[in-house]
């Protein structure tokens, strides 16, 4: 196994930074409902209708996409990425714990409009009522035990770069 793969990584990470900044904003993008309620006074207000639905990040995915292929060459495989980063969203949506009406998300608008939710949730609700409800040790617990059950998921994917044959260039 050759050295330095790690240190190549990080490099092509660093290179690639704006593309994964893209992607990490595009993960929480659904979560941009909380802004009307925040504004109004009710955090929970509109979270978890219309942008935690499939036509919604079909639709952002497609417009991203289309802006993105302005200054990038970006083919369909951007596309599918982008998706799926609005897609993991829902799917740890659909895995947590939701202690407030509407439970669940529309997860397949505008095919259908009955919310969906795992009977198991996989990740805790944050409490998030008002301010001081979310700066609290509780929504930290919560934060770092999501984090824990993910973190596997991290390192299957490192482990995998770095140990999977390089394709479509030289070893370094
Ligand atoms: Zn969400």
């Amino acid at each position: 196994m050759p050295r330095g793969r790690w240190k190549a990584g990080l490099q092509a990470l660093w290179e690639q930074r704006a593309g994964f900044l893209v992607i990490v904003f595009m993960a929480n993008l659904p979560d941009i409902d909380y802004l009307p309620g925040v504004l109004m006074g009710s955090i929970n207000v509109f979270h978890h209708w219309y942008t935690h639905t499939l036509g919604w990040i079909a639709v952002v995915s497609l417009a991203v996409w289309i802006l993105w292929r302005k200054t990038h060459r970006a083919g369909w495989s951007v596309f599918a990425v982008l998706f799926a980063a609005l897609a993991s969203h829902l799917a740890v949506d659909l895995f947590s714990a939701d202690h407030s009406v509407p439970y669940g998300i529309m997860a397949l608008w505008p095919f259908t409009d009955t919310f969906y939710i795992s009977p198991e949730p996989l990740f805790w609700s944050l409490r998030k009522g008002t301010w001081n409800d979310v700066f609290q040790w509780y929504n930290v617990q919560a934060a770092l035990y999501e984090a824990a059950v993910l973190l596997p998921v991290l390192a299957g994917v490192l482990l995998y770069k770095r140990f999977a044959p390089a394709r479509g260039r030289a070893e370094p």
